[in-house]
């Protein structure tokens, strides 16, 4: 992948413009993390990036960046830029190109997203991004303030990404949260959702809630919720924003939605109880026990144990009802299909042909 990318960059120079990787994959490249997004920087136009790669491009997205495909790899090109304005602290509304590497870092948002490295792989640190990674520091490019105050989002990026690298706020980073906190209202709850999901799916995501809670921003965030997270087992995406419980504020698909509500419901039930586990599955009482800090082993150990898993499970066809009864179909078939489900599941009634044909020739 890098070996591709030192290729492009070669190609670029080759027409002699300037071209680096950047950001991201430079700083897990120094800290040794695997990533799969390279992102390249240069001083010549989409227009001229567009001329020299001809038939790799993907049809363009954004006004000021390319995508090139090369040996089915993804790489962003953009084109050097200076931010001149925001609105509603998002957005660059204005941008302008410019030729000269060092504005287009200064514009960035942390130090260790500024590493460039060129065609011969060397690496080029204009805004100490090397020592911070050794320091293990977040630290903006310039006064952390205005740069949140600027792009909110990057209050939360610097959340997420002090997470997943286990790195330190620094205290003018830790400052400038606490001036701009109340601006994150600005921002959507589509964009926030995003990188609080990269936060909880960190291995780290504890110590992501809890630099959350110390600056205040479980209140500002509408998650009132969030310190239950911290006494809870679970680890499952799915399972903290049921514990969260605002599905009425930030957006979720269809089967997330479903299942936040059957958690949510069966958090309040007994996980291990034989017809709670058939009628809402092992996954769902699953994470439900892993919130209540259950041991999900038992769970499991029960769920096995569980008679039939489904209705199709049952011994019977309707066939040999109908045959038995003498009648044809009906109403009544459901009515006892739910009759010996409820029984077989608690225990009741043994799951085997003749003694399901008994159990109905008695009662019906
Ligand atoms: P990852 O891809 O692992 O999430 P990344 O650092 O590559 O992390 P991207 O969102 O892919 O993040 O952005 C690429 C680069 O663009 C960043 O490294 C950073 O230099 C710059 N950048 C991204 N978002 C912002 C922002 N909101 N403000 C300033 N610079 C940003
Ligand atoms: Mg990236």
């Amino acid at each position: 992948m890098l070996e591709e990318a030192l290729r492009l960059l070669k190609k670029i120079n080759d027409y002699s413009y300037k071209a680096y990787i950047v950001g991201g994959f430079v700083r897990d490249y120094i800290l040794g993390i695997e990533s799969n997004d390279i992102d390249i920087n240069t001083d010549a136009t989409p227009k001229q990036i567009r001329e020299i790669f001809e038939d790799s491009c993907l049809p363009s997205e954004d006004y000021g960046s390319v995508t090139v495909i090369s040996k089915g790899i993804r790489f962003e090109i953009t084109t050097f830029r200076k931010e001149l304005s925001y609105v509603n602290n998002r957005k660059p509304v204005e941008i302008e190109y410019i030729n000269n590497l060092y504005e287009d870092l200064i514009r960035r948002d942390f130090t260790i997203n500024t590493l460039c490295m060129d065609q011969d792989g060397k690496i080029i640190d204009m805004l100490e991004g090397k020592k911070d990674i050794e320091d293990k520091m977040i630290r903006t490019v310039g006064d952390a303030s205005s740069k949140f105050e600027e792009d909110t989002l990057r209050i939360l990026r610097a959340i997420r990404f002090a997470t997943i690298l286990n790195f330190k706020l620094s205290e003018d980073v830790i400052k400038g949260i606490e001036k701009n906190k109340e601006l994150l209202h600005n921002l959507s709850y589509y964009r926030k959702k995003e990188e609080l999901d990269k936060i909880f799916t960190s291995p780290n995501y504890k110590n992501g809630i809890k630099l959350l809670l110390e600056l205040g921003l479980d209140e500002i965030l509408e998650i009132p919720n969030l310190h239950k997270v911290l006494d809870s087992n679970t680890t499952s995406l799915i399972g903290i924003w049921s514990l969260l419980n605002v599905t009425d504020k930030y957006p979720f698909n269809k089967n997330e939605l479903e299942l936040i509500e059957k958690i949510n419901q069966a958090v309040k039930l007994d996980n291990k109880d034989f017809m709670n586990l058939y009628k809402y599955g092992l996954y769902v009482n699953s994470v439900a026990g892993e919130i209540k800090n259950e041991d999900i082993k038992v769970i499991t150990a029960q769920y096995v144990k569980l008679p039939i898993k489904s209705k199709k499970d049952i011994d019977i066809d309707s066939k040999t009802i109908m045959d038995m009864l003498n009648k044809k179909p009906g109403k009544y078939l459901k009515i006892i299909y739910n009759d010996i489900e409820d029984k077989i599941i608690n225990g009741q009634l043994d799951n085997k042909k003749e003694e399901i044909c008994n159990y109905i020739k008695e009662k019906y």
